[in-house]
C-alpha cells in the first residue's frame, strides 16, 4: 500500500474510481450553519442515517395507524417475526450461520442474558478475564456479574494488560496469564475491536487459547460489526454481542446483535432467563403451554421487540447486505492506509497512531496521539467543521467509514489538522 500520493487530485482521483463510491450519497451528511458538509469522522460512536431509513419507520407506522394489532400478522412486513427479515443479512455482516444470530435487546443487556447462560462459576474457576482498557460498561456488567454470584469484584476480575509504555496487547501475555491461572478463570469477555486502541484481536486464536485452558469466550463486537470481517462462526467463540448504532447506522440506542455459536444451539440444560419470545412460536400463542425453547440464538429472545426500531436496523441492513462486507473491508483497508499515510507526513515528533499498523490488526479507526496536545486541539478541528471524538488525556479517534466517508474527506482532514498544528 506505499503507492498513495500526496494532493487533492490524487483524493479525487481515488473517489472516482471507487465502486462504492455513490453510496455516500445515500447517507444524510451533517451540515454547519452554512450548509456545507462536515467532514464526519465518528460513524464509530454513532453511524449516519440513511436517506432510506425513513421511508422504511413510515410503512410500519402507516401499517400501524391503518391495521392497528392486525398488523402483527398483515403489515407489509408482519411484525410477528419482523426480526426474521433481520437475520440473514446481520448473520453475513458478523459471519455466522442464521441459526447463531438474532437482533434483541441492547448491547449491556444482551452481555447479561449472555453471561447468565456462558459464565458458570464454581468454587475454584470463578474468574473473568477482560482486557485492562475495556469499555466501561463491559467491566461494570463483568464486575456486577460476580459480585451477584457472590465473589470479590476486584479479586474475580483478571485483566490483560499492555507491557509497560505499549497500549497495543499481545497474544503471548494472553498465553501466559492462560498458564498461570487458566483453571481459576471461568470466561473470558474481551472487546472483539478495542474501542480506544482500535486494535482488532485474533478472535479465533483468543478462543482457541480459551477452551483449551476449560474457559468459555465471548467477544463484545460493538466496535467490528460492520467494520471488520468478524468470521465469528469460524472463530469458534461461545457468544457475542455488538450494537448497531455505530458501523449499522440504524440510529441512536437502537436494538443489539447477539451471536450464540451453533454448538449451544440445542442445549436446553444452559441456564438462561427466558420469555414467551423465547418460546416455541407455533405454540407461542397458546399461552398455556409448558415452556418449549425455540433452538438457537432466537431461543434467548425475551421480549416482542421494538418494530420502528427494527425498521431502522433493516433499512440499513438491506444496503450492506447489497455492497457485503468483504467489499466494505476492502475499501476500508484502502482508506483507513491513505489516512496513515497521511498523517505521517505531519511526522513522528508531531502525532503517534497507536493503532496496529498491520491492516489486518484493525478496522477503520485510527487512534492518534498527538503531542502535548489537550482538549483544545479536539475544539478547534470542531470548529473547522471536523466532527471527531477525543478521549483523555491525549488521543484522538477517527473513522473514516467506507461506506459513506471519502478519500477527499480524508485528505480534508489531515489538512485541517496540520493547519491547526502549526
Ligand atoms: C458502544 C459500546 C457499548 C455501549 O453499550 P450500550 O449498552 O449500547 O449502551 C458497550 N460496550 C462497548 C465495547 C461499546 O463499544
Amino acid at each position: 500500500m506505499s503507492d498513495y500520493k500526496l494532493g487533492l487530485d490524487y483524493a479525487q482521483q481515488q473517489d472516482q474510481n471507487d465502486a462504492l463510491a455513490g453510496y455516500r450519497n445515500q447517507f444524510h451528511i451533517p451540515k454547519n450553519e452554512q450548509g456545507n458538509e462536515l467532514i464526519y469522522m465518528t460513524g464509530n460512536s454513532l453511524g449516519l442515517q440513511p436517506k432510506t431509513t425513513k421511508n422504511y419507520i413510515n410503512q410500519e407506522l402507516e401499517d400501524w395507524a391503518n391495521l392497528g394489532v392486525e398488523g402483527h400478522t398483515e403489515a407489509k412486513n408482519p411484525w410477528l417475526g419482523y426480526h426474521e427479515f433481520l437475520t440473514k443479512s446481520m448473520a453475513n455482516v458478523v459471519g455466522a450461520k442464521s441459526i447463531e444470530v438474532v437482533v434483541m435487546n441492547t448491547l449491556t443487556a444482551n452481555l447479561h442474558f449472555m453471561m447468565v447462560s456462558f459464565y458458570k462459576p464454581t468454587k475454584t474457576r470463578y474468574k473473568i478475564l477482560i482486557e485492562s482498557n475495556a469499555f466501561p460498561s463491559d467491566k461494570y456488567a463483568v464486575e456486577s456479574q460476580l459480585r451477584h454470584h457472590g465473589f470479590d469484584d476486584k479479586e474475580g476480575v483478571v485483566l490483560w494488560k499492555p507491557r509497560k509504555g505499549e497500549e497495543l496487547l499481545r497474544t503471548k501475555d494472553l498465553e501466559t496469564i492462560l498458564k498461570d491461572q487458566g483453571d481459576e478463570i471461568a470466561l473470558i469477555m474481551i472487546g472483539g475491536v478495542n474501542y480506544y486502541t482500535g486494535q482488532f484481536f485474533d478472535l479465533k486464536k483468543i478462543t482457541e487459547l480459551g477452551h483449551k485452558h476449560g474457559c468459555k469466550v465471548g467477544f463484545d463486537c460493538a466496535h467490528g460489526a460492520g467494520n471488520v470481517e468478524l468470521n465469528l462462526h469460524d472463530s469458534g467463540a461461545d457468544f457475542a454481542v455488538w450494537c448497531t448504532y455505530k458501523y449499522l447506522n440504524s440510529g441512536p440506542g437502537s436494538l443489539a446483535g447477539c451471536f450464540v455459536h451453533e454448538r449451544h444451539a440445542h442445549d436446553n440444560s444452559l441456564n438462561r432467563f427466558t420469555g414467551w419470545w423465547s418460546h416455541n412460536k407455533q405454540t407461542r400463542f397458546n399461552m398455556r403451554d409448558e415452556f418449549d425453547v425455540i433452538p438457537g440464538a432466537e431461543g434467548w429472545q425475551l421480549s416482542n421487540p421494538p418494530i420502528l426500531s427494527m425498521a431502522a436496523i433493516k433499512a440499513s441492513l438491506d444496503m450492506i447486505e447489497e455492497v457485503g462486507i468483504k467489499k466494505l473491508a476492502k475499501k476500508s483497508k484502502k482508506l483507513t492506509g491513505y489516512f496513515e499515510f497521511l498523517l505521517k507526513q505531519l511526522g513522528e515528533d508531531t502525532i503517534r497512531i497507536i493503532t496496529p499498523e498491520k491492516p489486518n490488526e484493525r478496522g477503520c479507526q485510527l487512534s492518534i496521539q498527538v503531542k502535548n496536545a489537550d482538549k483544545s486541539l479536539h475544539n478547534k478541528l470542531t470548529e473547522n467543521g471536523v466532527i471527531s471524538d477525543w478521549r483523555e488525556p491525549d488521543v484522538i479517534r477517527c473513522a473514516p467509514v467506507p461506506l459513506y466517508n471519502s478519500f477527499e474527506d480524508v485528505y480534508n482532514l489531515v489538512e485541517r489538522l496540520k493547519r491547526i498544528l502549526n
